[in-house]
């Protein structure tokens, strides 16, 4: 229902029966009030006369003391409230009729722009774009259409994500796939499924961001191979890509929130050297043919044997210089058969399959390939910095 046909009714009618009613209903006035006002002041007259004229009618639609909008208001809201409704009408009524001072003739005029006809080129394309009816809107036209626009500058993707990409190409050459699983994990998948236990110093909260004493940020992407062991079951050959969350300050080589790769095989004949073969193969594929690995004993709980891998220094070949502090070697992943205990967690028999497993830290590598001195640049969104990759 219109504001013409509302203030043509008694409120009983249009179901006001109470004060909140009332002023929803005198909102609703005062807006339409507002609205007419403000569409003739941004529309303009075409002249002077027309400008009188349209002023006169707002003028008359609303304040004329026979048939104005107030009027009716008057009328058939305040004359015919209910003792009740009364006085909330009545205060209402008395500031939209203050407000209503902005409709008088000598307000309006004050107001409502004269806009006067350009004869320019481009009032030409304005007419003729222009339907019959509503040509005294006036609208802008750039003067020139052949110009060229405003082009953005395209992004690119960002230094981590391509490392990432880069790392799992190769791996999807061989034949693995990629999982990802939940970043909020329980302490069931972060750790107990993966053979770390209780007592073990990486669940203390100095290094685990809890969310209560069930769950957490996962630390690790380790957690997704014991989903994916339940959810296919072997053989299985995954890289998982993902956010990981330490409870870290942040430096120059450390930070809250980082991102890991981890790869699993799992299969019924697989040996140590398949591990040894793939990891060499992969740091060639991405740093070059002259690359070696170099693999030394160490300890994870959920691999047995576990190993840690170091390529041949990428700056220096091996001579030995700042970066590799003169060894010659990086360290640069962790790896090691799966504990058959972690393929039994995963519901896989360690009597007939067999895997090893990988992790690297993807910011790392990145941080090496690019030779970036600080994981924080990684996170701070500054464009000298992204537009370089
Ligand atoms: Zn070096």
């Amino acid at each position: 229902m219109s504001i013409d046909e509302k203030v043509r009714k008694p409120l009983a009618e249009l179901g006001v029966a109470g004060p909140g009613g009332v002023q929803a209903l005198f909102a609703e006035v005062r807006a339409a009030m507002e609205h007419e006002r403000s569409a003739l002041v941004s529309r303009g007259a075409a002249s002077e006369a027309d400008r009188d004229r349209l002023c006169k009618d707002l003028r008359d639609r609303w304040l004329a003391r026979k048939n104005g909008l107030l009027s009716f208001i008057d009328e058939n809201w305040l004359k015919t409230a209910s003792k009740e409704l009364k006085p909330s009408v009545g205060r209402s009524f008395n500031s939209i009729r203050q407000e209503s001072a902005a409709f008088e003739v000598s307000a309006l005029l004050k107001e409502v722009p004269v806009r006067a006809h350009e004869p320019a080129a481009s009032d030409v394309l304005t007419k003729a774009s222009v339907p019959a009816g509503i040509s005294n809107i006036t609208r802008e036209v750039p003067g020139d259409l052949t110009l060229p626009g405003n082009r953005r500058p395209i992004g690119s993707l960002h230094p981590v994500t391509q490392m990432q990409r880069e790392i799992e190409d190769i791996f999807l050459n061989l034949g693995f796939r990629i999982e990802s699983g939940p970043e909020i994990e329980s302490t069931y998948y972060n750790f107990d499924a993966l053979n770390i236990p209780e007592s073990h110093p990486s669940r203390d909260d100095w290094d685990t961001l809890y969310i209560d004493s069930k769950t957490v940020l996962r630390t690790h992407t380790s957690p997704v191979q014991i989903r994916a062991m339940e959810k296919y079951g072997a053989p299985l050959y995954i890289i998982i890509p993902g956010k990981c969350y330490r409870h870290d300050n942040p430096d120059a080589s450390h930070s809250p929130m980082f991102h890991q790769m981890e790869g699993l095989a799992i299969a019924s004949d697989i040996t140590f050297a398949d591990l040894k073969v793939t990891l060499d193969f992969f740091a060639k594929k991405l740093f070059g043919e002259k690359i070696r690995t170099r693999f030394q004993p160490s300890f994870f709980p959920f691999t047995e044997p576990s190993g840690e891998v170091s390529i041949s220094c990428i700056f220096c070949g091996g001579e030995g210089c700042r970066v590799c502090k003169e060894s010659g070697w990086i360290e640069v992943m962790g790896c090691g058969i799966v504990h058959p205990q972690v393929l039994r967690n995963g519901g896989i028999d360690p009597e007939k399959f067999t895997g090893w497993a990988f992790g690297l830290g993807i910011d790392r590598f990145a941080m090496m390939k690019y030779d970036i001195n600080d994981i924080q640049l990684f996170l701070q969104s500054d464009v000298r910095f992204l537009e370089q990759f």
